[in-house]
């Protein structure tokens, strides 16, 4: 009549199935959260995911300390450590919310195996998503690989049921105090073996901060479709890296957002369309692991993408925003300097290395994974191969952005490109995003010498066009 809820990238206490059941269930709850030695020793020591994790993890302590209760905190194992903590609590049930990811769920497989066989139970949930693994399916019965049948499907199947929120206040009492023998507070960031970052100056973290930028955003989502293209305006939501960690219930969002769609918010209806999109790749990871090392589509397996010495160094310049394509340049900055991408800027820069350099796409899935507050194995890897057209429902691979006029189209003041590149903030908006083609006179008088201030650019567009029309026909003209 007692159980542990594990909790995972579930960082709330609020509409949470796991803590749902396990309260409604048991006498005596628990929760605990164990940083992963596995996960973080392979993450360099500044990590602002780490330390947004920490914030949220003191956070929930504090809240289930007014409880009279507390997290329960390790840093170790989870095949060791939830074992041990359900064995010294003497828990019949460990209760879980769902992670797809394949690493997850091969991890959750050998703790389900081990609690087995003390006897406990392992009741998993479905939490991250609105709709999981086999719930939407083609009418023959498969899953979906493209993404507006889906949509329809998603859409046909909602009801309230599926955006009703998992209460835990009603049986609130059940949360027990943790035995002083197993309380061991929460560890600093220090006793973690991680520096502090810049996180708290550029992220609202932990569910108060999810909430805040929610609050935020309503005021704004009507106006989503117009505005959410524009990196820089402030379009789109933020509310990612809340997603990514469980700081915000889904089922909230989607709720907020299919109320106002059905009130008649363009902008609510193109958002939550998003979030579709979010549901449409975690049931293509699940139904194709494979998409985690391979391209979807078998054929561009054989893609000849470009390797050596000259590859490197553009591989090096396009992560460091040195291309000398300023609204690439810029939004390599942007990640760099914040975690953060615009979507817009996602795509074309994806676009850019895969299409424009020639570079497996892979790589470019790496350096996000590396950089990104809200990297998301689904999300990411269905981004990435979407843009390198390897992917389902992908760009297909004759339409290769050309960044000039993407730039022009999405940044057409150059008010983003001047943000993070104030070495061109003096050129006119005709001259920024292809400095190279200003005339010289333009550019000594915004003081700007090119190969001194700002690059040349590292390849031609229209080049580079025709090298990957040509990397991809040879794989078409094979097939
Ligand atoms: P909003 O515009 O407010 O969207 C709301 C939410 O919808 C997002 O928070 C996200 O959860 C979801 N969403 C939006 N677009 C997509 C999409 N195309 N696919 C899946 N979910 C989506 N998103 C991640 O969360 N993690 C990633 O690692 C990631 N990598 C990407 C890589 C590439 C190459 C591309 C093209 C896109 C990637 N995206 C990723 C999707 C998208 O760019 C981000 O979700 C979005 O920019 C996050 O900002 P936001 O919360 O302000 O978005």
């Amino acid at each position: 009549d007692a159980a542990l809820v594990w909790l995972r990238r579930d960082l709330r206490l609020d509409d949470h199935a796991a803590l749902h059941h396990a309260l409604r269930s048991a006498k005596k709850v628990w929760c605990a959260f164990i940083f992963d030695t596995t996960i973080l020793d392979a993450l360099p020591r500044a990590d602002r995911r780490v330390e947004f994790i920490h914030h949220g993890i003191v956070e929930l302590d504090g809240l289930l300390r007014a409880h009279g209760s507390g997290l329960i905190v390790r840093h170790g194992d989870p095949l060791q450590e939830i074992p041990a903590i359900a064995g010294a609590l003497g828990v019949q049930a460990v209760h879980i919310n769902r992670d797809y990811e394949p690493a997850a769920v091969a991890r959750d497989a050998q703790v389900r195996g081990a609690l087995a066989h003390a006897g406990i139970a392992l009741h998993s949930h479905k939490d991250q998503v609105i709709f999981e693994t086999d719930e939407i399916l083609t009418m023959a019965g498969s899953p979906f690989s493209v993404f507006t049948p889906y949509k329809n499907a998603w859409l046909k199947k909602l009801d309230g049921y599926y955006l009703r929120a998992y209460p835990v206040q009603r049986h609130i009492g059940a949360l027990a105090p943790v035995p002083a023998a197993l309380d061991r507070g929460v560890p600093t960031l220090n006793d973690l073996d991680f520096l502090p970052t810049d996180m708290a100056a550029r992220l609202h973290p932990g569910a108060s901060g999810g909430a805040t930028l929610l609050l935020d955003f309503l005021e704004r989502i009507d106006r989503y479709a117009d505005t959410r293209d524009f990196p820089a305006i402030k379009g789109p939501s933020y509310l990612s890296v809340h997603l990514r960690f469980g700081t915000v219930s889904i089922r909230q969002l989607a709720r907020l957002a299919h109320e106002r769609m059905v009130g008649g918010s363009r902008g609510a209806e193109v958002w939550l369309s998003e979030l579709i999109w979010r549901d449409f790749y975690h049931q293509i990871l699940h139904h194709h692991p494979r998409v985690v090392t391979h391209c979807y589509k078998p054929e561009y397996e054989a893609l000849r993408w470009e390797h050596g010495k000259h590859a490197e160094q553009l591989f090096a310049a396009w992560c460091e925003g040195r291309t000398g394509y300023p609204i690439i340049d810029a939004a390599m900055l942007q990640l760099n300097r914040t975690g953060y991408m615009h979507n817009r800027l996602r795509m074309v820069v994806a676009s850019f290395l895969t299409k424009d350099l020639g570079i497996d796409w892979r790589r470019g899935e790496a350096y996000f994974a590396l950089q990104l507050n809200d990297y998301d194995l689904a999300a990411n890897n269905g981004g990435w191969q979407w843009a390198a057209s390897t992917g389902c429902d992908a760009q297909p691979y004759f339409r290769i952005f050309n960044p000039i006029s993407q730039s022009l189209r999405f940044d057409a003041e150059g008010r983003f490109i001047r943000r993070y590149l104030p070495q061109l903030a003096d050129l006119s908006r005709a001259a920024i995003h292809a400095p190279w083609q200003a005339k010289p006179l333009e550019l000594q008088a915004a003081g700007v010498k090119l190969g001194r201030d700002y690059p040349m650019p590292v390849v031609e567009h229209a080049e580079a066009r025709e090298l990957t029309l040509a990397r991809f026909a040879a794989v078409k003209g094979a097939a």
